[in-house]
């Protein structure tokens, strides 16, 4: 029985973040442990309100307040179990998700303070790992069926070990040089540590989950060979078509680089020097893409624009100016607007705003100047005012608003436009949709028989909790499809919208 009075008797808090100048000067974590004192505190805040919201605002469907309850008790062994009954990878989604879990918790109605549900969970995750390890569940008899797994982010990861236990031969497959997806080189090491990749993925091989890196399904192998030597194939390419500016004067010049190209560089370094101090980052034709002594303009306000702040800082840039195209949001929920328990538009402060740089709201880019060489110097930016007529976005500059900051190395994260064109979904017989996403059947199939689709690819850019909660559904349906014995759980259907007031 959960104390309904935790809450009463404590206020909500994480654990203090590590100083900001020990921080920028190492590429770990930003938070620590917080220890089983705080936690159990913590866990011990949720109420078990009867009605779980928070249960709706989960794509996975996480059953917080179990976990909660047998945290606050000491139970973590059952903790362990419960979470990971609807979460395969919580070492992920407690350190990387924006949690929608926590804006629908009840304690958070009318401006409270919800649960600490993410920090509740990666702490649990943790002590899968510090009480024995991650262990592999025990091979089951092979059902004699066979599935293709195209790409290794959290959805093809997470339907990889679902199909697994299920008995079925799995293999991943993944162009990169290391499995993981965006989690391995697109996400900065200050905010997921690789260990925990590479732990699961010893879980994941242990339970039979065959790795091919360095494949490009529709270049390496074709399509036809994938369907010719398994019974079923998932597509989890996710969405990595980075939105561009080709139209504002100056795109071409040097220095001007899409975000992915400066993160995924930064994190090959880090990843290349361990724990030492990683060598300048460089793009694969070796023009450098480093952040040292420039000045740096980042374009864009979401995860991707945070990321290459705190890489940027971490890279000992001379000063960073972060812009947004929105007005800057308000501080605390406009219940009229986003009403309990929907995800509030607010201001969303990352760990990486503590670091340093200046963000500049309501900015739209005029021109990228040239120094007269080819190379940038500066970004040339004016006020603008933003509406939305017959569903189009129109932009107007304010007339004299325009001002030039300096810039060396500018950074376009401006959101993504879908799933890459690329050989493999013509081979497949798969098309992109009005969005670059690719629609799925009820079943999660796509337009061709036997091929499914989940995550980004199927969603668009999203979060690593909806990839996780597509990859097990999509598992399930496979499952289905290739007459397996019993159901697996399937969290969402395609159609699953996050929740909304209309
Ligand atoms: C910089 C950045 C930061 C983010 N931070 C967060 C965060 O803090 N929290 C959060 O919840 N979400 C975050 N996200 C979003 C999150 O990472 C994605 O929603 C999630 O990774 C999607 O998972 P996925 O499995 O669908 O695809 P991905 O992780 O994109 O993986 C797709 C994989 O498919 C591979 N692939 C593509 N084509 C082929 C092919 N032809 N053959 C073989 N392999 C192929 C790719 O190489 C890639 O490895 C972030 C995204 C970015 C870009
Ligand atoms: S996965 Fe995200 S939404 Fe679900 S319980 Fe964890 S933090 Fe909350």
């Amino acid at each position: 029985m959960p104390d309904p009075n935790g809450f009463l008797r404590y206020d909500r808090r994480l654990p203090a973040r590590r100083p900001v100048p020990v921080r920028i000067s190492d590429w770990r974590e930003v938070y620590p442990p917080a220890g089983e004192e705080l936690t159990r505190e913590q866990a011990t805040r949720c109420m078990d309100c009867g009605i779980p919201f928070c249960h709706d605002g989960c794509p996975l469907g996480n059953r917080i307040p179990d976990w909660n309850d047998l945290v606050r008790t000491g139970n973590w062994d059952a903790a362990v179990e419960s979470l990971h009954a609807t979460n395969n990878f919580p070492e992920f989604t407690g350190r990387l998700c924006p949690a929608p879990c926590e804006a629908a918790c009840v304690l958070g109605i009318g401006g409270g303070q919800p649960v600490t549900i993410k920090q509740v969970e990666v702490e649990i995750a943790d002590a899968a790992v510090a009480r024995g390890g991650l262990r592999p569940r025990p091979v089951p008899a092979p059902t004699g069926r066979s599935v293709a797994v195209v790409g290794s982010g959290p959805a093809g990861l997470a339907a990889a070990q679902q199909l697994a236990r299920a008995g079925h031969a799995v293999t991943v497959y993944e162009r990169d040089d290391a499995i993981g997806g965006l989690l391995r080189y697109g996400i900065p090491d200050f905010k997921l540590e690789k260990q925990h990749i590479d732990r699961r993925l010893a879980q994941l091989a242990a339970e039979g989950v065959q790795f091919r890196t360095g494949v490009d399904v529709g270049v390496d192998v074709t399509a036809e060979q994938l369907r010719a030597e398994h019974d079923a194939v998932l597509l989890a390419c996710g969405a990595l078509q980075g939105r561009d500016t080709p139209e504002t004067p100056g795109r071409q010049l040097r220095g001007v680089h899409q975000a992915m190209a400066h993160l995924v560089a930064a994190n090959r370094v880090v990843a290349a020097a361990g724990d030492g101090r990683p060598a300048l980052a460089v793009l694969p034709d070796g023009t450098p893409i480093d952040a040292a002594g420039k000045h740096v303009v980042i374009i864009g306000g979401g995860d991707t624009a945070a990321d290459c702040l705190g890489v940027a800082h971490r890279q000992g840039a001379a000063g960073v100016h972060q812009l947004d195209l929105y007005p800057e949001p308000p501080q605390t929920r406009d219940a009229a607007r986003d009403p309990w328990p929907t995800w509030p538009w607010v201001l969303r402060n990352y760990p990486a705003h503590e670091e340093g740089g200046e963000r500049v709201f309501a900015v739209a880019v005029q021109e990228f100047v040239d120094d007269g060489t080819g190379q940038v110097k500066g970004v040339r930016i004016a006020e603008v005012s933003v509406e939305k007529r017959d569903g189009r976005r129109i932009v107007t500059p304010l007339p004299g608003s325009e001002r030039e900051l300096p810039a060396d190395l500018v950074l376009l994260a401006i959101g993504f436009e879908g799933t890459e064109q690329q050989p493999l979904l013509e081979q497949f017989g798969v098309r992109r949709n009005a969005w670059g996403a690719v629609d799925a059947r009820p079943d999660w199939q796509t337009d061709a028989d036997g091929v499914f689709v989940a995550g980004d690819m199927h969603r668009g850019a999203s979060l690593i909790v909806w990839a996780i909660a597509e990859g097990r559904a999509a598992a399930a349906a496979i499952h289905a499809y290739l007459g397996g014995v019993g159901e697996l759980p399937a969290p969402v259907d395609p159609a699953r919208q996050p929740l909304a007031a209309r």
